[in-house]
């Protein structure tokens, strides 16, 4: 392994503990803690990323397939490769050897499984990489964030809390970085959550007034509908530092791509943050398919992101 590559694992290892990642049974996860107000709204002041779901690959299973063609092609030997990689490695090198036959003794072993998965991205071969797929719980993200993520379309599913269906119950407030080192940002941000869940309160029990008192504008047949018909006029209030948290999913193709573009030096400070973070949950689970991406730290202390071979 490359001395460079070793002390990129070795830094991305370290920020991940830095920012609290743990690993259970393969699943990294970023855990962001809960702060309260003194009145006890709450809200949080960084992403977290919860890995949901992530490949598993049955290379075993290809033996069938591999024992139909000529036995001087040796195929049926690909699937005794000793050298385990990540699932989600295995299947993008696997989904590339298939397009070239690549299955007998000349082909690419899981060995050099790095040089193989570098020649597609550098070459931007990039539909390989669109076998795998990871899910995420995303959290501690405020409206703002989810607004610039969802623009990424290719390759991802997304699921977000609905603001018309939930209520002031699970209502939380996201702070953004540049306010928690100030202590005049910190407090008025404080009184801003403070003052849009008393607005939002008092907006969604004068609604329900009207509700109950047959007015039109709010009419409906059922409690659910009309708690609906509440919450999505109520919600017009609330600022876009309400937290809007989703189910992500990305094949690796759109997250390289979306890493790329939101773990720029350029990119808001807030969805860099979310980027890294994902970035670091993944790179930990698949240090080949991220392999190539250098993390730096800006003279501001917040990290970046990027790769000779970007838009694979
Ligand atoms: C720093 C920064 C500033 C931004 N500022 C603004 C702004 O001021 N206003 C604004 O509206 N947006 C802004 N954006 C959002 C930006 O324009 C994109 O909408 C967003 O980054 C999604 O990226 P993408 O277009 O690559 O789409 P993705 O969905 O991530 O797609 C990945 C790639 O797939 C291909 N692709 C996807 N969909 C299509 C398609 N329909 N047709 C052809 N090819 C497709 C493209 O090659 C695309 O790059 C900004 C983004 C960044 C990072």
């Amino acid at each position: 392994m490359e001395t460079s590559q070793r002390n990129t694992e070795r830094i991305t290892q370290q920020l991940f503990g830095e920012m609290g990642g743990t690993v259970t049974d393969g699943f990294p996860v970023i855990h962001s803690p809960v702060s309260h107000t003194e009145v006890g709204t709450t809200y949080l002041r960084a992403p977290g990323v919860v890995m949901l779901a992530r490949p598993r690959t049955n290379v075993a299973g290809l033996a069938g397939f591999l024992e139909g063609f000529d036995p001087e092609l040796n195929f049926p030997d690909y699937v005794n490769d000793p050298t385990p990689l990540p699932d989600s490695t295995q299947l993008c090198k696997t989904a590339g050897q298939l397009c070239y036959a690549s299955f007998g003794p000349r082909r690419t072993t899981n060995e050099n499984a790095a040089a193989y998965i570098e020649r597609l991205t550098s070459a931007g071969h990039g539909s390989v990489l669109e076998h795998s797929n990871f899910s995420f719980l995303l959290y501690g993200i405020s409206r703002s964030v989810t607004h610039e993520l969802v623009r990424h379309r290719a390759g991802v599913g997304i699921s977000q809390i609905s603001q018309r269906y939930v209520s002031g119950s699970v209502l939380r407030f996201v702070e953004r970085p540049e306010y928690q080192e100030d202590p005049e940002l910190h407090r008025l941000f404080e009184e801003r959550a403070d003052r849009a869940a008393a607005e939002y309160e008092s907006m969604a029990g004068r609604l329900l007034e009207y509700q109950e008192g047959g007015n039109a504008m709010l009419s409906a047949d059922y409690k659910t509908d009309a708690r609906k018909k509440v919450q999505q006029t109520a919600r017009s209030l609330l600022p876009n530092e309400t937290e809007a948290p989703m189910v992500f999913t990305g094949n690796v193709r759109a997250l390289r791509h979306i890493i790329e573009m939101r773990a720029d030096a350029h990119a808001e400070s807030e969805i860099r943050n979310l980027a890294v973070r994902l970035f670091l949950c993944l790179v930990t689970t698949d240090p080949i398919l991220f392999g190539d991406y250098v993390l730096d730290t800006l003279p501001d202390g917040t990290h970046t992101i990027s790769t000779e071979h970007r838009k694979a």
